[in-house]
């Protein structure tokens, strides 16, 4: 399927550090969580301290980097990025945190990806700003222990559900981050389209944002996409036409759907008959892990209306028979 690897790929750093919007005023949706944070922020202005250490978690693709880069900028700090994956030993950790200026944000990607040593050995830095180092080796080992700046620590999730509870206590602020609904995902859509210099139709930007699975990333990344077909077939303006034209051409689904999407609700349709079925089973006969359904796949499916949870487990909706063209009488469970 060309539209997962192309879009995966397209987790381009340079491409959506362009796009990416540096102000509150800027960030389009999520108003709950943005109001919050304008008046956490402003509140740290006042009083001149370290804003509060911060936890965004959600899908991928729905603003958390964006956010905190935002949140340094109005902040008037510093920002540094790492990842849980990338900090393997306490030390690594110890180098970026004595670096760090006074109310500095510090951004760590995928938090539930900490290891137990290094997450403990954060532990003391986020409550006290102070860490321990250790210096020699051998029998002479001993550790000082070093005063760090206040700073704030932004931790970003996909997977809250992993994070150890000793963690999660030791962020002040925490937000959950929802997909968009489609009139705000275009209009980030025209805005990007702006940015990249390319003319669009409003009902092309209408139509590219309701195929993308309410994520800005993958939006973005769509328009890029159709913008190389409307220079290639069209006149390079982007619109509804074109726009058909290169979602057709890059698999791209009604709704957006893609091929994990699909192999859920597949699954639960030809092997359980529509549910109701329990998540464990699912996730074994998908080969995911059910927590991974459960926070990355199953909310989009089931605030699109494609499947329900029900005290009895998972059932597959109408709307998705429909979309696949299938009609629910497959075998009735037998009693025998
Ligand atoms: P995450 O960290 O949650 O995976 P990112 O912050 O990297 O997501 O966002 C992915 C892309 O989507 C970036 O290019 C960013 O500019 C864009 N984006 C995300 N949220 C918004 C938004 N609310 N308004 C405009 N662009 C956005």
């Amino acid at each position: 399927d060309i539209r997962n690897t192309e879009l995966e790929e397209t987790k381009d750093f340079d491409f959506e550090q362009k796009l990416r919007p540096l102000s509150f005023s800027e960030f389009r949706g999520q108003h709950k969580v943005v109001e919050n944070l304008e008046i956490f922020v402003k509140s740290a202005l006042m009083r001149g301290e370290a804003l509060d250490h911060v936890l965004l978690h959600g899908p991928p693709g729905l603003g958390k980097t964006t956010l905190s880069n935002i949140i340094s900028h109005e902040l008037g700090v510093g920002f540094k990025l790492t990842s849980g994956p990338v900090l393997d030993k306490p030390g690594d950790l110890a180098g970026i945190l004595t670096s760090l200026q006074p109310r500095d944000v510090l951004f760590i990607d995928e938090i539930h990806r900490l290891s137990p040593v290094v997450e403990e050995y954060l532990y003391s830095a986020m409550e006290d700003f102070r860490i321990d180092i250790v210096i020699d080796k051998g029998p002479g080992a001993k550790s000082i222990q070093i005063e760090l700046n206040p700073f704030t620590l932004i931790g970003a999730t996909t997977r809250s559900g992993l994070l150890t509870s000793p963690l999660r206590a030791r962020f002040g602020i925490n937000c959950h981050l929802e997909y968009y609904d489609s009139e705000v995902l275009k209009g980030i859509v025209k805005r990007s389209a702006k940015i990249l210099k390319v003319g669009i139709e409003d009902d092309a930007a209408g139509e590219i944002s309701r195929r993308s699975r309410g994520t800005p990333r993958i939006a973005n990344a769509l328009l890029r996409r159709v913008r190389d077909f409307a220079l290639v077939k069209g006149n390079g303006v982007i619109d509804m036409a074109i726009t058909k034209m290169s979602l057709k051409a890059l698999n791209i689904d009604k709704y957006g759907l893609d091929q994990m999407d699909h192999k859920i609700l597949l699954t639960l349709i030809d092997k359980f008959n529509g549910g109701p079925v329990g998540i464990s089973t699912i996730a074994t006969a998908i080969g995911e892990d059910s927590g991974t359904l459960e926070e990355v796949y199953e909310p989009f499916l089931i605030k699109e209306g494609f499947l329900k949870r029900t005290p009895r487990g998972r059932v597959v909706t109408p709307l998705a028979y429909k979309h696949f063209g299938r009609e629910k009488n497959g075998p009735q469970p037998s009693l025998f």
